[in-house]
């Protein structure tokens, strides 16, 4: 998805004001030599944002706008180490609602819904997105915020709600409990839209069938907003996202170079508009591709894949990056292999090899499997790994995470 004009005159703007406020990035650029920018290979030439420059710039270095322009601040949470501190201006936040607005609409909601909203409020940016969003669309909100399930539930039939918003695990949660009480005929669930954590199909089979309801990813961080910068439509062909609000590259997270569409890599994020804290080529380290080609729906705002896990997660295996959950998704597709699997990264005879057991019952050709798996393998990530199926119940399995990746190679 190469930058347009539309979208470099955007980005001077935000580079004008970030060296205006004598930011962070605005060092970066001066130490870069860089003012403005003309085209998409100036565009490429710009320096990258970090989770680091953002902690460093703790408490309100980030702040662009002058002061009295500050409406809000919201707070990622640091799991180690000081958090991040985003400032918003009035804009900032109307902007936010607009985007989320129109997730909402993507998702065939209407101001005639009504939406029960569980991820929490305060510093976080969950809660107060899906409200704000749900009232500029004109809806409903029943602002439950997070747990008390009892109470939920009981909202959930007197309000008669028909949208729920929650994490995917409180989705499970929920809908466990509306089959365990019978409330099934008593719930109005039209449909659900769940942030954006990572989650297999599987959960989303089970919480889709036991409620009924449809289900839309809506993606987002902090950093950028909030949740609410883009959704899956009704094709549920990837995510749209707003390219009128924020401009998206894929890069190799090991070269920093940009990625063709349709290529799995680093999500790196500029925003076009933001006044209060505007951010340039910021790195999320969360993998996903752009969708090529245009959506049935007919939207022309482009596509981002499912989010398939962390940059940290990577393997370079004879210099093609591999993702475990590349692997993952691959063996979904082999309804005759169990969900345990392992990957064995091993150097040998001064190559890298890769091996992949994968668990089946004894009913199966071990060695047709094997063969099947492996050529699929080599047709996405393009080398053949070493396949090995093993019985039922041989591989490992433990009760906290299991270890499904061992690199053998720096022992
Ligand atoms: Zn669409």
């Amino acid at each position: 998805m190469q930058i347009s004009q539309l979208q470099i005159n955007l980005v001077n703007k935000q580079i004008q004001a970030l060296t205006k406020a004598g930011s962070f990035y605005g060092k970066k650029l001066a130490e870069a030599g860089i003012e403005r920018i003309e085209t998409a290979e100036d565009f490429e030439k710009l320096p990258f944002s970090e989770k680091s420059d953002l902690r460093d710039a703790y408490p309100l270095g980030l702040m662009t706008a002058p002061e009295e322009d500050i409406v809000r601040i919201h707070s990622s949470s640091g799991t180690t180490g000081l958090p991040v501190i985003i400032p918003y201006t009035a804009k900032d936040v109307d902007d936010w609602a607009i985007m989320f607005a129109r997730c909402y609409e993507y998702a065939g909601i209407t101001k005639k819904d009504r939406i029960q909203i569980t991820p929490g409020y305060g510093l976080w940016t969950a809660g107060i997105g899906f409200q704000n969003g749900a009232e500029k669309l004109g809806a409903m909100v029943i602002p439950m915020g997070p747990g008390n399930t009892e109470k939920q539930l009981q909202m959930m039939q007197d309000m008669g709600s028909t949208v729920l918003c929650s994490t995917s695990s409180y989705a499970l949660l929920l809908s466990e409990e509306i089959e365990k009480r019978g409330l099934k005929s008593k719930i109005k669930l039209k449909k659900g839209v769940i942030g954006s954590e990572r989650w297999s199909d599987k959960m989303r089979q089970t919480i889709s069938e036991s409620l009924g309801i449809e289900l839309y990813d809506i993606y987002g961080l902090t950093e950028i907003y909030g949740p609410g910068i883009g959704i899956n439509c009704q094709y549920n062909t990837g995510m749209h996202y707003w390219d009128d609000y924020l401009y998206i590259e894929i890069i190799d997270p090991v070269t920093l170079k940009p990625v063709p569409d349709g290529e799995m890599g680093e999500i790196v994020i500029t925003t076009l508009v933001k006044e209060g804290a505007p951010l340039i080529r910021y790195r999320t380290h969360d993998l996903s591709k752009i969708i090529p080609g245009e959506c049935p729906c007919g939207s022309k705002h482009p596509r981002l894949g499912t989010i398939m896990g962390r940059t940290d997660d990577m393997m370079k295996i004879k210099g093609v990056n591999v993702f475990p959950s590349q692997i993952e998704e691959i063996l979904q597709g082999f309804p005759e292999v169990s969900s345990e699997y392992q990957i064995r990264i091993s150097h040998l005879d001064g190559k890298d090899t890769m091996r992949i057991y994968v668990e089946t019952n004894g009913h199966i050709d071990f060695l047709d499997l094997a063969k099947r798996i492996a050529t699929k393998v080599k047709s996405v990530i393009g080398f053949t790994p070493l396949v090995k199926v093993v019985e039922n119940g041989l591989l490992p399995r433990s009760e906290k995470k299991t270890k499904r990746v061992i690199d053998e190679r720096y022992d």
